[in-house]
């Protein structure tokens, strides 16, 4: 498969990502909805079973492990990663960011830290941001208030929440979700100067 080109598709990739219990879900179709510069989201390959309500090419591509390796021999990863050790692959596809280029939009990645400064590194001018709740307390309180996961797994997303915050300064922008209407409007404000720049 081509490669993308760092310099001409780099600048228009968005992404986003922020601990489990940082909102994001909601965020990111609010970000789609009303951006106004055209935001579509690259959809993850993932190998973790579908989630009621879930569309198969929609939410992900939800893969078995021989797809997914396949796949990831094949070099269609342009970043892949087990999070949160899950036992569960998740991975950007390269084909994704070409599809929403070609409809001339900005590619939206919301995937987890490492993933991210993957993309960083491969594309420098894409923009990273990172969503943080307002206090750390509220990590907890949202993944124990979803009620679908078990205290082990609470645990392992607690730490990996820690692990995560640590790392949020090597993004270009932090944004807190402290009001969702004003973290939309700032996130909005950070894609749309970038898109300025790109047309002066
Ligand atoms: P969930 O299983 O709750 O849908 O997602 C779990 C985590 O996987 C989220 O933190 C999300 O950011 C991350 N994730 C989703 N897609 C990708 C991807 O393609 N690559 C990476 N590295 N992480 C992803």
């Amino acid at each position: 498969m081509a490669e993308l080109s760092p310099q001409t598709d780099g600048c228009r990739i968005v992404v986003l990502s922020g601990p489990s219990g940082s909102g994001k879900s909601t965020i990111v179709n609010r970000l789609i909805e009303e951006s106004p510069v055209r935001l579509m989201k690259a959809i993850s390959a993932t190998t973790r079973p579908k989630r009621a309500g879930e569309i198969d090419g929609d939410d992900y591509y939800f893969l078995s492990s021989e797809e997914f390796d396949a796949k990831r021999q094949a070099g269609e990863f342009l970043e892949y990663e087990e999070v949160h050790s899950s036992g569960y692959w998740y991975g950007t596809l390269q084909s994704e960011l070409k599809r929403i280029g070609n409809l001339n939009a900005w590619s939206f990645l919301e995937i987890d830290v490492n993933g991210a400064l993957r993309i960083k590194k491969l594309y420098p001018d894409a923009l990273t941001i990172f969503l943080k709740a307002s206090s750390e307390d509220v990590y907890e309180q949202r993944l124990r208030g979803r009620g679908t996961e078990s205290e082990e797994v609470i645990q392992r997303r607690l730490n990996t929440v820690r692990n995560e915050l640590k790392l949020a300064s090597s993004y270009d922008y932090q944004v807190v979700n402290d009001h969702l209407d004003r973290a939309v409007a700032e996130i909005i404000d950070i894609i749309s100067s970038r898109e300025a720049q790109l047309h002066a």
